[in-house]
């Protein structure tokens, strides 16, 4: 469940989805929640009274009181949901074992099953898109924390003197990793060319560019290959992972990136940390987020 669409769907416990649907979320027009109900309506009615259905599992943006089930807090996308207590309301509406994460974390749990978590213990995701995402999953668990708020990873400052990031913190991983944060990298240095007028880039388009070895992308890109080698080196330091996963937009160019930053983290790195870990791309599959939400199911019921 994100701002802009909500997609759900009938998952099997090998992460098979046998029936989708997807609808827009309509914030700050329609209730969030009823949206959400009226996604999961619309999947039952494909299979009504499935005998084997064991639960719901759901993945959302926002911060998630993992125990309890409700939003902690959610930012000014999805106005009105900061407070929700989304496991009680559906638990109440469809009488069945409601798991509820944030969107980030369930991605994990469709690596660990069917991506380049598989077979690992030990792995950490990161989700680079609009901002930065993070995961940590230790001895085969996600790493919740007290309540459910670990694994901001892109709220992890790699340079304390750095650009100023939303959360309060200075120079946080977001700034320099994320699409939004390449984007604005690119964008200050161009408007900073002396007497020409620029068309604003996208992310996307700074890859492009650095692909074709356009020399101002490839300083922003220096700098955010130094920002992530910095934030997986003290990743690596900290959790000793067998695998790094690099998922979202930003790393959908794949290898140029990742064999890049796999130099990177080993400068950086103690050797020791770094000489078994595996950095690679997470999955590239469309509803992989519903996906991983389903299999909640199968990883936290009895
Ligand atoms: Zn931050």
């Amino acid at each position: 469940m994100g701002g802009t669409k909500i997609n759900s769907g009938i998952i099997t416990c090998q992460g098979e989805v046998l029936y989708s649907y997807s609808l827009p979320t309509l914030a700050g027009k329609v209730n969030v929640v009823d949206r959400v109900v009226e996604a999961i309506d619309a999947v039952l009615d494909k299979l009504p009274k499935h005998p084997t259905l064991k639960g719901i599992g759901v993945g959302t943006a926002g911060q998630v009181d993992w125990k309890t089930g409700s939003i902690r807090f959610a930012n000014d996308l999805l106005p009105g949901y900061t407070g929700t207590p989304l496991r009680e309301i559906l638990q109440e509406r469809f009488r069945l074992p409601i798991y509820v994460d944030n969107d980030v974390n369930v991605l994990a749990l469709t690596e660990k099953v069917l991506g380049s978590g598989q077979g690992a213990d030990h792995f950490l995701c990161l989700a680079l898109g609009t901002g930065v995402g993070g995961v940590v999953v230790t001895n085969g668990k996600i790493v919740h924390g007290a309540w459910g708020g670990a694994g901001e990873i892109g709220h992890m400052s790699v340079n304390y003197k750095g650009l100023p990031c939303i959360c309060g913190n200075i120079g946080c991983l977001e700034q320099y990793a994320s699409g939004t944060g390449i984007a604005k990298l690119m964008n200050d240095r161009l408007a900073d060319l002396p007497g020409v007028e620029h068309v604003p880039v996208n992310a996307k388009e700074v890859v492009d560019l650095w692909l074709n070895g356009d020399v101002l992308a490839a300083e922003v890109m220096d700098e955010v290959i130094a920002s992530l080698g910095s934030a997986i080196a003290s990743l690596l330091h900290i959790f000793n992972p067998e695998r790094i996963v690099l998922g979202g937009g930003v790393a959908e160019v794949g290898e140029p990136l990742i064999s890049r930053l796999r130099l990177e983290v080993k400068r950086r790195a103690m050797p020791s940390l770094f000489e078994d870990v595996r950095i690679e791309s997470a999955l590239q599959r469309t509803l992989s987020g519903m996906i991983g939400a389903g299999l909640q199911v199968w990883e936290y019921s009895e």
